[in-house]
């Protein structure tokens, strides 16, 4: 599986670097997850956007789903015979009944209790806490490589176990270890401790935040996750898993 960074700042997008989205590539296939603003005119760098095979969503927060609406206009001018299939969850009809639009794109329901073939890999959701509905991934290919990504969400101990022995963990990073309490996101200290207590081999810090360097952000976050490599989300960045 290879991962390219599309997009990674939390909330908005920032000095033309857009919000979450990731274009995961396997077996000829082509998936984008989460698609954030800024993120289609990233993706355009790597590919036809309606050569796309699929779009998983996490949660319908607008940082993961603004360039929707204008990927849907491209693939209804596009003409194209065959539906996009973009996955999410139902837990907020009002928004899925939206990933669904006429000659154009399909949405399909994924749900927490079985996992959903996608494309040839096996996708496994895990509801995250935070303010809306939102789900964890964890993709599995035909060779037993393993990527996880938390979506947004706050700690919980749920998390651990859905990321165990992950070949790459993709982590909501959104604060600093100084921000602590009640929040809707990870900080560096909780998203270095996951990674070394799910004893993940890598992983990537994202959903960053604008004002805090990144540099600062992977390095307390490697502090906390020991010997495990770790690196901050950057425009273009490629994971082979
Ligand atoms: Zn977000
Ligand atoms: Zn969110």
């Amino acid at each position: 599986m290879l991962v390219t960074v599309l997009g990674f700042y939390g909330g908005y997008p920032h000095n033309g670097i857009g919000t979450s989205g990731y274009l995961l590539q396997n077996d000829g296939k082509k998936m984008l997850v989460d698609c954030g603003s800024g993120v289609l005119n990233a993706l355009a760098n790597y590919m036809n956007p309606t050569d796309l095979d699929a779009v998983i969503l996490s949660h319908y927060h607008h940082d993961h789903t603004a360039d929707i609406g204008v990927l849907q206009y491209e693939w209804l001018a596009a003409k194209k015979e065959k539906l996009l299939p973009i996955y999410g969850h139902t837990q907020d009809f009002v928004n899925f009944a939206q990933l669904s639009v006429d000659n154009a794109t399909k949405g399909i329901a994924y749900n927490d209790y079985e996992p959903s073939e996608i494309d040839g890999m096996k996708f496994e959701f895990l509801r995250t806490v935070h303010p809306v509905p939102a789900y964890a991934m964890r993709i599995t290919d035909k060779n037993g490589k393993v990527i996880v990504y938390t979506a947004d969400t706050t700690y919980f101990d749920g998390l651990v176990d859905f990321a165990k022995d992950a070949d790459l963990l993709i982590a909501d990073t959104n604060f600093p270890e100084d921000v602590t309490g009640r929040k809707a996101h990870l900080n560096t200290k909780e998203a270095g401790t996951l990674a070394k207590d799910a004893n993940v081999k890598r992983l990537m810090i994202s959903h960053l935040p604008q004002t805090v360097d990144a540099e600062t952000m992977l390095s307390q976050s490697q502090k906390y996750a020991g010997d495990i490599p770790v690196v901050h989300a950057f425009q273009g960045l490629e994971i082979n898993v």
